[in-house]
């Protein structure tokens, strides 16, 4: 800035919404930071570790022509090729800049201020804040001792300025998926105007045979919609896109709260290279879930009481301790995810970073127990 520049005043007397005074704000993942000697390595945001696959580059290359002009508003494309993957009506697809994105709109057509919304807690840390942003108002419900969603103390939490249940399963950051009968019960006492939203991100790493069929009970309850995204097991989660499956009046709604052109052509392109190339994808999210079972078991054979893990993240219910074990993990050059008071999120990556994940608990607890 030259020296002619006025300073801008200290402070502003715009008037904000009061609301914004109940945001709390997005803590993200930190950058892994470098210890003298050691690779780092960024634990913290259940990223997928490998970098794109050639196809895909190739078709973000190819989109990178043509960045002068908007993308398709419609994303005709990556919709109808989701639609067939799917086996649903392109009618009830709706698009965002990554599944956070859809949350928002979510909450955008369901919600007047002081109306609720029903979630377990603790779960996916944008939940409050698209919440509060709305001005509505959060029902947190906890989890029960496993560290799973209580869906009965969840029923029992709705009531006539309920407008929206958030049902994340997997659970992050605990790890958890609900059990299809436990959710079908539910369905079947939610009111039919209530909408409940099943949170996906992580389906593709689940390997229980009691994961519900979300798009069974979408097709059977014209209040469920299913929120998936591209950012986790497909790996773009720089690119920002993801969807949501919702009977007609939903879908058509969330379209029309959507950011104009929000998704870019280089994410729908590359959401579509993704798809045709799931097959190879696939391949390494069952890495990546080998891998999970391999932290999970060290651990607990440390002694560790670590939560059935259905995504990409072992939880760590270190309570008062979750911070120092942090600062632990960052003393080797690990970045992990700290949840003070409470626990530590690790995301299982690249199985150099799971060794030094195990070896430094491992001391931990020696230390500890010693
Ligand atoms: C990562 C994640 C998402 C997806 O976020 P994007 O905005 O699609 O990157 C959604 N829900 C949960 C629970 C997540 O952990």
């Amino acid at each position: 800035m030259s020296a002619e520049q006025p300073t801008p005043a200290a402070t502003s007397p715009v008037r904000l919404r009061t609301t914004l005074a109940g945001v709390p704000a997005y803590t993200p993942g930190r950058p892994a930071e470098p210890v003298e000697g050691m690779t780092a390595y960024k634990i913290s945001s259940n990223e997928n570790p490998y970098p794109p696959l050639p196809s895909v580059l190739e078709a973000v290359a190819d989109a990178a022509r043509s960045m002068n002009r908007y993308p398709d508003m419609g994303v005709t494309g990556l919709t109808a090729a989701l639609a067939d993957r799917l086996g649903v009506p392109v009618e009830h697809l709706a698009t965002g800049t990554g599944s956070v994105a859809v949350l928002a709109q979510l909450l955008a057509i369901t919600c007047e201020p002081g109306d609720e919304v029903v979630y377990a807690w603790r779960s996916f840390e944008a939940y409050p804040i698209v919440v509060a942003l709305a001005g509505a108002t959060s029902v947190q419900v906890p989890l029960d001792d496993g560290f799973r969603h209580d869906l009965d103390a969840m029923a029992a939490a709705i009531t006539d300025r309920t407008r929206l249940v958030l049902v994340c399963s997997p659970n992050n950051p605990t790890g958890p998926a609900v059990g299809e009968d436990e959710l079908r019960a539910f369905l079947a006492w939610v009111p039919s105007d209530v909408l409940v939203v099943l949170d996906e991100a992580y389906l593709e790493f689940t390997t229980e045979d009691t994961v519900p069929d979300a798009l069974a009970l979408y097709r059977e309850h014209p209040n469920v919609c299913v929120l998936r995204t591209f950012s986790k097991a497909y790996g773009l989660a720089g690119l920002r896109v993801g969807y949501a499956v919702a009977h007609q009046e939903v879908a058509t709604a969330l379209r029309k709260a959507a950011t104009p052109f929000g998704v870019t052509d280089l994410a729908q392109r590359a959401a579509i290279a993704s798809l045709d190339a799931y097959d190879e994808l696939e391949l390494r999210v069952k890495e990546l879930v080998a891998e999970r079972e391999r932290v999970l078991a060290g651990l607990r054979e440390q002694g560790w009481d670590v939560p059935d893990a259905q995504g990409n993240f072992v939880w760590l219910p270190l309570g008062e301790d979750a911070v120092a074990f942090a600062q632990h993990c960052q003393a080797d050059g690990l970045t992990v995810r700290p949840f003070a008071g409470d626990g530590v999120r690790c995301t299982v990556a690249e199985p150099e970073a799971s060794d030094r994940l195990l070896e430094a608990a491992g001391r931990w607890r020696a230390g500890r127990l010693s």
